[in-house]
């Protein structure tokens, strides 16, 4: 066992404080990375206010994790010590079961194991990545590849995934019409490679005031979501809407913009349940998904699109000490675009 600082919410909805846990000692398959950097997730906040139900106290949050090995176990061999690597929202599943064996292990039907607020199969608590170090089994560890600063690649860990799975299965792509509903740490991904895939990409956001920003990062068209005239305009306008706001949405109102038969994918998950008619789905044959994250393969497929494509997140680096009034602004969507924390301040 290794003791290690880390940021801890000691109960829910406490502020968050410096503390110490234990890393496991590394097992066969396991390699130990040292930590540099971590992105601050809306599912974080989530998790620290209990808002999607109780959760496990002290919580370590952190799943959007970039660091470099610094040692190796006995069996391991996909990575050795100095490599850049980078760990997601889990770290563990069964490895047995039909999703696991088909790559979607975030589908586990025995249950994944997160990053953090979970129990591990070992029956000890998980914590993540606001911390110095962590020890993870290399089959849920993914390479960095070298063309992607650490600190812009830790949101691809969650953000950028969670973003690239649902628009590579939904299509996009030339020729399509791709709206992003919010413009946060997730949307800001979405747009980056949404355009990348070769969509027309559109931003619905609650204002104009990050425009500008949503321009520069590839989106074509942006519109105001607090102005009933973008709904009349964009009527029955797009093949695929993805959604990724924290708070429960109209969906009927973001339907009605789908073209006949285009989807609606939901990655958004706000702490309370909404309610559809549910002719919003019938009329035009549209559909409603959900997505989350993604495998372990396709983000490492995810990494390696984005340093192909010269992708990394937009970032505000913060020191630890600055984590509680991160999650302040990021409930205010006061973000542009992900706060990342430089882990050597902790
Ligand atoms: P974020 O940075 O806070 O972005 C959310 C954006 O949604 C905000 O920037 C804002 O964009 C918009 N928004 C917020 N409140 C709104 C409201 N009341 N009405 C309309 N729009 C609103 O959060 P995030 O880290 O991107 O995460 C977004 C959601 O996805 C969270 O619920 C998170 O838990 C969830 N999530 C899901 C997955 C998954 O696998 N499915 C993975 C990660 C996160 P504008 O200012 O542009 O309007
Ligand atoms: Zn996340
Ligand atoms: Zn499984």
């Amino acid at each position: 066992m290794t003791t290690v600082a880390a940021y801890a919410a000691p109960a829910a909805k406490a502020p968050l404080e410096r503390t110490t846990i234990e890393r496991r000692a590394v097992r066969e398959h396991d390699v130990l990375i040292d930590i540099k950097f971590a992105g601050i997730c809306h599912s974080d906040i989530h998790q620290v206010r209990e808002g999607w139900g109780e959760a496990i106290f002290p919580m370590v949050p952190g799943h959007e994790i970039a660091g470099v090995v610094s040692e190796v176990g006995p069996g391991v061999t996909r990575f050795k010590v100095g490599d850049r690597v980078g760990v997601g929202c889990m770290v563990d599943s069964c490895r047995e079961c039909e999703m696991c064996r088909a790559g979607k292990e975030q589908y586990c039907l025995n249950g994944q194991t997160p990053t953090y607020n979970g129990i591990g199969r070992d029956g000890e608590p998980t914590y993540g990545g606001y911390s110095e170090k962590v020890v993870v089994d290399e089959n849920f560890v993914v390479r960095i590849p070298d063309g992607i600063a650490l600190d812009v690649a830790a949101p691809l860990l969650c953000a950028g995934i969670t973003l690239y799975s649902p628009l590579k299965r939904f299509g996009a792509g030339p020729g399509r019409k791709v709206a992003v509903v919010g413009m946060g740490g997730l949307g800001h991904m979405g747009v980056k490679i949404a355009h990348a895939m070769g969509a027309e990409v559109t931003v619905l956001s609650q204002s104009l005031r990050k425009k500008d920003d949503g321009l520069r990062l590839g989106a074509d068209h942006y519109y105001a979501t607090s102005d009933p005239k973008t709904f009349e305009e964009l009527r029955g306008s797009f093949d695929l809407i993805v959604s990724t706001v924290s708070a429960p949405l109209d969906f009927a109102a973001y339907l009605s913009l789908l073209k006949p038969e285009g989807t609606l994918a939901n990655v958004g998950a706000p702490e309370d349940p909404i309610s559809l008619n549910l002719f919003s789905l019938i009329g035009g044959g549209r559909s409603l998904a959900g997505s989350m994250i993604g495998g372990i393969a396709e983000t490492q497929e995810t990494l390696d699109f984005c340093a192909e494509h010269g992708i990394g997140a937009e970032i505000e680096l913060i020191a630890a000490s600055e984590i509680n009034e991160a999650y302040e602004r990021v409930e205010n969507s006061d973000v542009r675009y992900r706060f990342v924390i430089d882990t050597a301040t902790i």
